[in-house]
């Protein structure tokens, strides 16, 4: 081989070298075709045994989330789905690049599946937990770190409220009045008390939709909440009214439990609206929300709506008002009682 062809060669080598080196140095943070079919968390776990290895400094316990220049914690918001144990982490001013740039790193305890959405130059960051948690947030740097906790260990008093029914479930139907909004009038009588109180409340929903039986018993369960109150209206032949509560009578146990909670509510709630006392009924066969509780469980059917004076009553602010106030003062007996 003469000199001159040895030097072109050894020269294209070099150039071919830089830029094999090149590319591996832009694409080196990007996982391979392999990885790439890595879930969310192996994803989390894998860019962590990176920055690991290249010293960055990881939280143990929390998941580290960069944040673009200039953005800071008054632009940030986190949405916390308690009932789908699902935390959202919305960054305004981003492109895809950047968090292809910059994963999550650190902590996947707790962590179900990860998910990052970009839209209209917003990322969202979609966390989905493998039980309820509450999130706590930290700023410190150029970084976000979000760390997961038990709600128990935050909260004394864990109250879980249920509207019955929703969306594309109406209850029972009266004419063209549905039971599905007359029980979450009164969750938001009663979410408006309750506000004002120590009491941690959890509401498998504040709006006009329909959470799963699962997904509601669920957030009582998870949060080891001290009680869960359902919240329904009722249907019979037109001459009956009343308020009934439903208990469980497979579980009943000493001390206090799903009996002693709905014979509290039951007092409070016929005392405050002045309504006919219809008793305590086993809902063990029937309804699944206290067959499946775990914790202190009442369904409280506040009112009969196929009886024309008693419905005529519900639908008034002034009754639904009632009715939350006795709930409440169900709730805070409860809790004087040692629930
Ligand atoms: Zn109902």
């Amino acid at each position: 081989m003469d000199k001159n062809l040895m030097k072109k060669t050894s020269i294209f080598c070099c150039i071919l070298l830089m830029m094999v080196l090149s590319v591996i140095s832009i694409f080196g943070k990007t996982p391979s075709k392999n990885q790439t079919n890595m879930s969310g968390v192996e994803m989390l776990n894998f860019y962590t045994r990176q920055a690991k290895e290249e010293q960055e400094e990881i939280v143990e316990g929390k998941v580290r989330i960069k944040m673009p220049e200039g953005i800071g914690r008054g632009d940030i918001r986190i949405n916390n789905d308690y009932v789908n144990q699902t935390v959202t982490i919305h960054v305004p001013e981003t492109s895809e690049k950047f968090y292809y740039n910059y994963p999550l790193v650190g902590s996947s305890d707790y962590i179900q599946d990860l998910s990052y959405g970009f839209k209209d130059g917003k990322a969202s960051i979609k966390i989905i937990l493998d039980s309820v948690y509450e999130h706590i947030i930290e700023f410190r740097d150029d970084y976000l770190y979000l760390s997961f906790v038990e709600p128990k260990s935050l909260y004394d008093k864990i109250v879980v409220i249920d509207a019955g029914h929703g969306g594309t479930e109406p209850g029972k139907p009266a004419g063209d009045i549905l039971e599905k909004n007359i029980n979450l009038d009164i969750v938001l009588k009663l979410k408006k008390m309750l506000d004002n109180t120590d009491i941690r409340v959890y509401y498998t929903r504040l709006k006009d939709e329909n959470p799963s039986f699962f997904h509601r018993v669920n957030l009582a369960n998870a949060t080891k909440a001290n009680m869960f109150i359902s919240i329904h209206n009722n249907s019979n032949e037109s001459y009956i009214h009343g308020t009934q509560v439903l208990w469980n009578e497979k579980k009943k146990y000493k001390g206090l439990g799903t009996f002693e909670l709905s014979q509290i509510l039951l007092d409070e709630a016929v005392k405050s609206m002045g309504s006919k006392d219809m008793g305590l009924i086993d809902g063990n066969e029937a309804a699944y929300i206290v067959r499946t509780a775990e914790v202190p469980a009442s369904i409280i059917e506040v009112g009969f709506m196929t009886n024309d004076a008693e419905l005529a009553n519900l639908l008034t602010d002034e009754y639904q008002q009632k009715a939350a106030q006795g709930i409440y003062n169900g709730i805070l007996r409860a809790f004087e009682e040692g629930f």
